[in-house]
């Protein structure tokens, strides 16, 4: 299964923010939507950073309260693993386990085309480990 088969079933719409926001905006953003991840644009439909539930945890837990009012570019992940179409799940599920984050942005070329999460990933997984033992009973029911 690929990366194309997810977004196919879950769409391509991306929350994105600027480098600029609030951390204090991001937050409200993040509770509002139930998501636990905004990707930072680079204004151009390219991809600046990734900033997640941990950041601001740890901004929090560095900063105190004064984290809110800053910039989410002061704690943003720049360094982006990001993964094209025709990758398969089982490659997502390994770059998220080496990589130790549970989001990864869709590229087609350098533009933004989507994002799949661990939660995503772990839906289709469950979903093909279903249809595999529900053939096998039909198999083994007209065998
Ligand atoms: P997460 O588990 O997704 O909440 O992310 C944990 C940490 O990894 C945070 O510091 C994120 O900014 C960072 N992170 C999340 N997704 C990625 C990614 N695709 N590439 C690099 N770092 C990431």
């Amino acid at each position: 299964m690929r990366v194309s088969t997810i977004l196919a079933a879950k769409g391509r719409s991306v929350t994105t923010v600027a480098p600029g926001a609030a951390v204090a905006d991001v937050v409200a953003t993040l509770a509002e939507l139930r998501i636990g991840a905004v990707v930072v644009s680079d204004g151009r439909n390219g991809i600046a950073g990734i900033v997640t539930e941990r950041d601001v945890v740890r901004a929090l837990a560095a900063h105190g309260a004064s984290a809110l009012e800053r910039p989410v570019s002061d704690f943003m992940t720049r360094d982006v693993v990001t993964c094209h179409f025709e990758d398969t799940i089982d490659e997502m599920m390994d770059r998220m386990t080496r990589g130790k984050f549970r989001h990864i942005p869709v590229v087609d070329g350098v533009a933004l085309a989507g994002i799949i999460s661990i939660g995503d990933v772990v839906k289709h997984r469950l979903e093909s480990i279903e249809a595999e033992a529900s053939a096998m009973r039909d198999y083994i029911a007209t065998a």
